[in-house]
């Protein structure tokens, strides 16, 4: 069968291909602790899910309108206007099935082909895929282990050129952990001004924070205009299932999202909607009680990863990943690569993990091998999980 030209440039989400590895695993009796999905481990709070199914038996279950319900729109504008200190109106959001749709829309509506965008390497495979798929030139920022998986100032001013149309930057950071700060924000906003580049902001991760506090370049000088925040419910409120996201952008721009997925979905299911509405204004107590044990979990396993010969390991200021140097790990077991101690350890130790390249291929002189681990699962997993991989790494 002959397929269109343009799927040969779409990249994907390599933990899902390792996910159907696991589950092959699970099938065959293996008892596999899984590290390499991104979702929490938590439940959907009650309030939340009530929310919905009143909004089902009030007959909530027409289309709505592309974009978003008005209400949850106006409900969003207000949180955001909130936690960002910006002044965003209805007009300004499309609620969408998750921060994803919002990334590949806002690609779509940018980046013409032979336009650059620059994107964080090693960063969330889906930008680079979609810079790629509309036929952009995807240009990567190495992120740097030394300066806790941000970025040189110096490199990002090099790699802009006249074709550079979107910046995307994602804090806290998937896969690293790593935290933007405000200097690292501040130094993006000069350029993005001078240069009249646009910013797509991934924000998803903003409330799952453990130290130093969460910034949006939203909020810099000048900078609302020109930076698309991407973010959702699947990560704070543990609703992955549910698909729902949003992205805040000036008019224009929502506009032109929003006609996109009029194009695609229509619409976004409507009663999910109404559970949008109770998450953002009902208790956060809940919000509040999973960070504090992400935070617990993730000092349990950054002490285990460390002490595991041939590992080192910083502590990740955000979101629920952790992504460890195992140079000399692979070095030791005789592994050309980071690849090869994810199969290892999947098929040899019964634990899943991703290796440094689900996240973009190697930058230029990166001679390091790293892995990520997803900490969104139980701390006895984590215990048992860190045995299972100190004990196939050491070859006891
Ligand atoms: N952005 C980042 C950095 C992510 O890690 C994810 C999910 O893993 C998403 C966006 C998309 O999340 P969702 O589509 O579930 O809202």
């Amino acid at each position: 069968m002959e397929f269109a030209e343009r799927l040969n440039r779409l990249g994907k989400e390599n933990a899902f291909t390792v996910l159907g590895k696991v589950i092959k695993l699970r099938e065959q009796g293996k008892n596999i602790i899984s590290f390499c999905i991104g979702e929490p481990d938590f439940n959907t709070p009650e309030n939340i899910k009530n929310a919905a199914i009143k909004a089902i038996n009030d007959n909530m279950t027409h289309y709505n309108p592309s974009g978003g319900l008005p209400e949850f729109k106006r409900t969003i504008a207000n949180y955001i206007s909130k936690t960002r200190g910006i002044n965003v109106g209805e007009e300004n959001v499309c609620v969408a099935s998750g921060g994803k749709p919002i990334i590949y829309y806002t690609i779509h509506a940018l980046v013409n082909p032979g336009d650059e965008a620059i994107y964080p390497n090693p960063g969330y495979p889906i930008y680079e895929s979609i810079i790629n798929f509309v036929g952009g030139k995807a240009v990567p920022l190495p992120l740097l282990e030394s300066r806790g998986f941000s970025f040189n100032v110096k490199t990002l001013e090099n790699i802009v050129t006249d074709k550079t149309k979107l910046i995307i930057i994602n804090s806290p950071q998937n896969p690293t952990g790593g935290l933007l700060s405000k200097e690292d924000l501040k130094a993006i906003a000069k350029i993005a001004t001078e240069r009249n580049i646009y910013i797509l902001s991934d924000e998803i991760y903003s409330r799952i924070l453990y130290e130093g506090e969460f910034n949006s370049i939203s909020s810099q000088p000048d900078m609302q205009d020109k930076t698309i925040i991407v973010d959702g419910f699947s990560k704070t409120y543990a609703m992955t299932g549910w698909r729902m996201g949003f992205g805040i952008a000036n008019k224009e721009l929502t506009q032109q999202i929003t006609n996109l997925e009029n194009n695609c979905e229509s619409c976004t299911v409507t009663f999910n909607q109404y559970a949008g509405i109770e998450a953002l204004t009902g208790p956060q107590d809940e919000v509040d009680g999973m960070v504090k044990e992400f935070r617990e979990r993730r000092d349990l396993i950054v002490n285990l990863l460390n002490d595991i010969k041939g590992f080192s390991c910083l502590k990740p200021k955000g979101a629920f990943y952790v992504f460890p140097n195992v140079t000399q790990a692979c070095k030791n077991l005789g592994f050309k690569d980071a690849e090869q101690l994810q199969e290892y350890l999947l098929y040899k130790g019964d634990v899943a993990v991703l290796a440094r390249t689900s996240f973009g291929l190697k930058n230029k002189d990166e001679n390091e091998e790293y892995i990520r681990l997803s900490y969104a699962t139980s701390k006895e997993n984590i215990i048992e999980g860190l045995a299972r991989i100190k004990r196939a790494v050491e070859n006891k």
